[in-house]
């Protein structure tokens, strides 16, 4: 299978790494499971790809989206356990976002606010945050949730194990109660799998 064939926008195709010639096995599983707006569990380690497993489609749902006339950005919304994990990610999907005229600011602790508040001032479209600094900046009402109609936790397994639940709840609270939710782990303890099942509206569970 190719890119191509999973019915990427051209401009994301154009923008990928030219060493990048197949998608790997999660992505050719998840790309067209949330292109089709569905909710997906899926299991996939560090290395299988999972960032453009979840970052392409995103992308390309997000130039597709109308915002309604009444909303601010961001529609889209990724949580990552560790600002390393942000910082990456932020690094990986920056030009394949600037190539589809996306915004995108990573929110993470350790960095003052003002700048975030800056980042924040352009509109961005996806953020990509963990979870203690956007409820920081949610509850400050500096950061509007309104529009936030995709949202991914990826390491979801890690989130719990760091004793991020509680605001992740939180946050989830404050996000439009119709949304595309993807759940992103390494492993599936029997917690995670309790949480996944009230959060995850009827989800594709994909394996790599
Ligand atoms: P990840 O699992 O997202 O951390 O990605 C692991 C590594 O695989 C990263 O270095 C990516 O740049 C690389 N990668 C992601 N997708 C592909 C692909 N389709 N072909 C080759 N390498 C890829």
């Amino acid at each position: 299978m190719t890119f191509s064939e999973l019915k990427l926008h051209p401009d994301l195709l154009a923008a990928l790494p030219s060493q990048y010639q197949r998608p790997t096995r999660i992505q050719q599983l998840t790309i067209p499971v949330i292109l089709a707006k569905q909710d997906v569990l899926a299991l996939a380690q560090t290395g299988s790809g999972k960032t453009l497993a979840f970052g392409l489609p995103l992308l390309q749902k997000i130039q597709l989206q109308q915002l309604q006339q009444d909303l601010t950005p961001p529609q889209a919304l990724i949580l990552v356990p560790t600002r390393e994990l942000a910082t990456q990610i932020g690094t990986v999907l920056q030009p394949l976002a600037q190539a589809m005229h996306i915004g995108t600011v990573t929110l993470c602790g350790g960095v003052a606010q003002e700048q975030q508040l800056a980042a924040l001032a352009t509109g961005p479209q996806l953020l990509v945050a963990t979870p203690g600094r956007l409820l920081d900046l949610l509850e400050q009402q500096l950061l509007s949730p309104d529009a936030i109609t995709q949202l991914v936790l990826d390491e979801a397994d890690r989130l719990l194990e760091m004793g991020f639940w509680p605001d992740i709840q939180k946050i989830l609270a404050k996000l439009p109660a119709k949304r595309q939710t993807l759940l992103f782990s390494a492993t599936l303890p029997a917690e995670l799998e309790n949480i996944a099942s009230h959060l995850l509206t009827d989800p594709a569970r994909l394996e790599a």
